[in-house]
Parts: structure tokens; C-alpha cells; sequence
């Protein structure tokens, strides 16, 4: 019984108010971090750095202005998406080297067609056709 009255009133408390969203769990995460790095430096500066954050995540929790906390969560998810499609972006340019892709001419191969990959600025080359061992003179 007493367990329900609790459950209720707790209810009644957070009506209308923001509760928890991406930012909040972010936030904790990086109050975590801050922790367990100061578990190690033992640092006033980050001890008050991580009791602020927490208080921030409670007070955004407890916050019954739901409209501006779910703005605070969208800035969030938008600079969360920039920095992934950052590194997305970082990821595939190392992948697909368009830089390099000025340095180099693609040849056929004159008897099976096999796409080669050549060096620029070489002169005339003689390439041998990886696929059919072809030879055939270039320039490069
Ligand atoms: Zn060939």
C-alpha cells in the first residue's frame, strides 16, 4: 500500500514536468566520465564540474518548461549529427582518396576491356593488363 502511495505521488510530482531525454542521458554520461577521471587527479575544479553537471541534469529533468528543454534536445541532436557525419565523412574520404584521383588515369585494357589504374606523368609506360597479360604502351 505504501509502496502505491509512493509510486502515486511520485506521479503526481513529475506531472508536467520534462523527465528524461538524449541530452540528460548524455550529460550523464559525461558527468560519469568526469568521475572517474577525478577519481584519479583528485581535482576541486572537476569535482564542482561534475556536481554542476548533475544539477543540470536534474534541474532539466524537474524542469516543467517541456518546450524549451525539448529545443535544448533538438541543439543537441543537431551538433550530435554534425560531429557524427564529421567523422562518417573523415572515415570515407581516408576510404575513397578523391585527391588522388587526379594523379592517376584509368586505361582499358585493348583486348578484354579490365579497367587499370595508371600513375600519371610517367611518359609513355608499357602496362601489362593484370587480368589477360596483355602488354600495350601508354602515355601517361
Ligand atoms: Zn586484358
Amino acid at each position: 500500500m505504501r509502496n502505491s502511495n509512493w509510486r502515486e505521488r511520485f506521479q503526481n510530482f513529475m506531472e508536467g514536468r520534462y523527465g528524461q531525454d538524449e541530452l540528460s542521458h548524455f550529460l550523464l554520461v559525461v558527468t560519469l566520465i568526469v568521475i572517474i577521471i577525478n577519481f584519479f587527479t583528485h581535482s576541486a575544479f572537476l569535482g564542482i564540474v561534475a556536481g554542476l553537471l548533475l544539477v543540470w541534469v536534474y534541474v532539466r529533468m524537474l524542469s516543467k518548461d517541456t518546450a524549451r528543454r525539448a529545443e535544448e534536445n533538438r541543439r543537441y541532436l543537431d551538433v550530435k549529427d554534425r560531429v557524427v557525419s564529421f567523422f562518417k565523412g573523415f572515415g570515407s574520404r581516408s576510404g575513397h582518396d578523391s585527391s588522388a584521383q587526379a594523379d592517376f588515369r584509368i586505361y582499358r585494357c585493348p583486348k578484354c576491356g579490365q579497367k587499370i589504374r595508371i600513375p600519371k606523368g610517367h611518359g609513355m609506360v608499357e602496362i601489362t593488363c593484370p587480368k589477360c597479360r596483355t602488354r600495350f604502351r601508354k602515355r601517361t
